[in-house]
């Protein structure tokens, strides 16, 4: 274990002047500029890419006009490492102020820095119905570029009606011989091109007002029970996964009655990325910058990065 990580050796632990939290678009761009500072920087997370690397395709992204996750999430990693950017795979369990931060790892290693920058994103939403949690990872999935292929061959239920719900239904249909397309409200809520696509696409079937009550099965999930939400009529499908597609919430549960949040739970901002707690900055998907995409992610890290520098500085360095 690196000396920086032993908890039993706390008095000899380095402070770096910056803690990174979370090694998506946001956090790497953070880590690249807070080093060509001269900064002392650790990134943590073990999700290397963060949701970038769950997109088939990225749109949007400044020098590509074709590029999957995968891909894009390759070069952010080989131009990290050719920085040489110290990481931790561990994830932040809380965050304590104080003349320098303290920042407790899950498996309870403690790290030490000058300032934090919060760059966690966002995670999956989940469906908050029985079974979900014991069948995670056996059926119930929450990403279907990283996920479906393991479904080759075997039908499967989407769950969501929007956008990512349309483009998980579109990449599982190519290896999937069924795939339910379930929707709470009346009708799919994706842009018209993903539902032109779809209604080409013979083994997609959308069912609307329709929830999904549980899943089940034995090791592995057998099937989910909807409920048609006009009749109140229960039925089952037989499906070996389940991919949940309904959004998103900023992962911030390290960060609670830390920093300022919004009703949504992102973290308060301002165009610095400056929290309410001089030294901590936040940046990318967790906070209130408006527009969730790569390209603003990677931007906001950039300045999360400028901004704890002039901190460090400032404060004595
Ligand atoms: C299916 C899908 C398709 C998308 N397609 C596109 C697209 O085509 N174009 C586009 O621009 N954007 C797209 N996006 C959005 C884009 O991926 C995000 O806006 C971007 O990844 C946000 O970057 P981030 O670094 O702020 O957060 P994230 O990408 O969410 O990364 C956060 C990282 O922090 C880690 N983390 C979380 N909690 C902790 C903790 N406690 N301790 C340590 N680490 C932690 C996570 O594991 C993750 O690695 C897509 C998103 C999804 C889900």
């Amino acid at each position: 274990m690196d000396a920086a990580m032993n908890p039993e050796n706390e008095s000899s632990k380095e402070v770096y002047d910056a803690i990174i939290i979370g090694c998506g678009p946001a956090g790497m761009t953070a880590a690249i500029y807070a080093v060509r500072k001269n900064m002392s920087a650790i990134v943590l997370g073990d999700e290397l890419g963060g949701q970038a690397a769950y997109s088939s395709e990225v749109e949007n992204y400044l020098g590509y006009t074709h590029i999957s996750g995968a891909e894009l999430v390759e070069k952010f990693e080989a131009h990290v490492t050719s920085f040489g950017i110290k990481r931790e795979y561990g994830r932040a369990a809380s965050i304590k102020t104080g003349q320098v931060f303290r920042v407790t790892l899950e498996d309870g290693a403690i790290i030490s820095g000058k300032s934090v920058i919060i760059a966690s994103g966002r995670k999956p939403r989940r469906m908050g119905v029985p079974g979900e949690d014991d069948y995670a990872g056996r059926g119930v999935m929450f990403c279907a570029t990283c996920d479906g292929p393991m479904f080759a061959g075997m039908d499967v239920a989407v769950v969501g009606g929007g956008n990512s719900g349309l483009m998980a239904a579109i990449q599982l249909q190519k290896i999937c011989p069924k795939v339910y397309l379930i929707e709470i409200g009346p009708a799919l809520r994706a842009d018209e091109v993903y539902l032109e696509k779809i209604k080409k696409m013979p083994n997609i079937e959308p069912i609307v007002n329709a929830s999904v009550e549980r899943v089940f099965g034995e090791k592995m999930l057998k099937g989910i029970e909807i409920e048609d939400k006009a009749t109140r009529v229960a039925s089952e499908l037989s499906v070996s996964g389940v991919f949940v597609e309904i959004g998103s919430t900023p992962a911030v549960d390290f960060a609670r009655g830390v920093v300022p949040m919004n009703e949504l739970g992102e973290i308060i901002v301002d165009c610095a990325c400056r929290t309410d707690v001089p030294g901590i900055f936040a940046a990318g998907d967790v906070t209130t910058v408006p527009e969730k995409q790569i390209i603003v992610a990677a931007g906001e890290g950039a300045k999360a990065a400028l901004s704890a520098y002039r901190y460090v500085i400032r404060s004595g360095g």
